[in-house]
């Protein structure tokens, strides 16, 4: 591996950033004391700083040379609702939040590449490092887009990066084409006629229509998507009726879809309509069907892969790269960016292995793995040397 120097020395000082970030867990759009620290940190860096893009948000904005060329770095910056099992030193200070997806490591790997960067500037051209809000569910990544982040800040390319439990560290995943999967939501309100439960001939019952629809509904994935491509439908939430003997008026049914291609995507949202209203008629009751687009697929573009694939490899050798790998349910709001602009997400080993470095993300034992922030800030540092390269070195 031919880490930065930079970057290996500033790894106590940027462990030191993390773990107070760890230790301050903040929800979307809440991120007021991490935004704080970016924003200190990227000025004490000579960096120009603007704020309040979707509420928290940073952008950080640095030049070189005169050329026109740019590109964009995304860290995420928000916790999870989730009560922290750990009990090291730099636990969690606040009750039911966690930085538990690593975002704290991703805010870190991007303040010691702006640092590195400050200093050497061998490139020629604009950085743009985006600090967004609320990835985890509130999709703060298209706020920012709504909010003007490529008119603002208008730039070429747009990268991103997500660590990776499993992987080893030093270890990347890069794969162009779909990453991660669209997450979607519904809703299916079931409305029948409520009676005593010892005389249901009397009532239409919202109970066992909704329950047929469930049945009904794990028939799309088998025979209404292409067996070649992938699709999940996960009804989460059934919720009816308070009583041992009577038949309730409704039932509510909820879940998430997830797909990789949106003519999948169209097809799961028709098919659950079609499906529940189909079901509705045979039982003799009304069905409102709500569904919601949530995030896309992320779908890395060919040319920008190969880019961050080809600065992976010189960074941590051939062998350290995969470039087959399975893509994941998961879904992600940086999707939204790649829809606008040309750019590439890839995967950082966190580790492997029993305990904390093999501890999946969003499990409340789960802790981002210091030993690969100069790791994530070298790639980010080399990224820019190659995409924006410097008349001399
Ligand atoms: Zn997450
Ligand atoms: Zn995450």
């Amino acid at each position: 591996m031919k880490l930065l120097r930079q970057l290996e020395d500033y790894r106590p000082i940027l462990a030191g950033i993390r773990r107070d970030l760890h230790a301050h867990p903040e929800l979307a759009f809440e991120e007021r004391r991490t935004s704080d620290i970016v924003a200190r940190e990227l000025s004490a860096c000579g960096i120009e700083v603007h704020r309040g893009l979707a509420a928290t948000g940073v952008v950080g904005t640095l030049r070189a040379g005169s050329g026109g060329r740019s590109i964009g770095l995304r860290a995420d910056m928000d916790a999870l609702p989730i009560q922290e099992t750990n009990t090291f030193e730099h636990r969690s200070r606040h009750a039911g939040r966690m930085h538990a997806c690593g975002h704290d490591g991703h805010t870190a790997m991007l303040l010691g590449a702006a640092r590195v960067l400050a200093e050497t500037r061998r490139f020629d051209g604009t950085v743009r490092l985006v600090f967004q809000p609320a990835e985890e569910h509130e999709g703060g990544a298209r706020v920012m887009i709504d909010e003007g982040l490529f008119e603002k800040f208008p730039m070429d390319t747009v990268y991103g990066l997500h660590n990776w439990p499993g992987l080893p560290v030093g270890h990347f995943a890069v794969m162009a084409g779909p990453l991660m999967a669209s997450a979607d939501q519904f809703d299916i309100v079931v409305r029948g006629r409520g009676t005593h439960a010892a005389m249901p001939h009397l009532g239409t019952d919202a109970i066992v229509a909704g329950t047929a629809m469930v049945q009904a509904l794990q028939t799309l994935v088998s025979r209404a998507v292409h067996p070649v491509d992938s699709a999940v439908l996960s009804v989460t939430q059934f919720h009816a009726g308070d009583a041992y003997n009577v038949i309730p008026e409704e039932a509510v049914l909820r879940g998430t879809v997830r797909a990789f291609k949106p003519e999948v995507v169209e097809a799961m949202a028709a098919g659950i309509r079609r499906v529940c209203e189909g079901v509705a008629a045979a039982h003799g009751v009304q069905v409102e069907v709500r569904y919601l687009h949530g995030y896309p697929p992320l779908v890395n573009w060919p040319e920008q892969t190969e880019i961050a694939a080809r600065v992976l490899e010189d960074l941590v050798g051939k062998d350290r790269v995969h470039r087959q790998f399975q893509p994941t349910m998961g879904a992600e709001d940086f999707a939204f960016m790649l829809q606008n602009k040309p750019g590439c997400y890839v995967l950082m080993g966190n580790g492997q292995g029993e305990g904390q470095p093999g501890c999946m993300l969003h499990n409340p034992g789960y802790d981002f793995n210091d030993e690969a922030l100069a790791v994530g800030g070298s790639y980010w540092v080399r990224l820019v040397e190659h995409c924006l390269p410097a008349a001399t070195r």
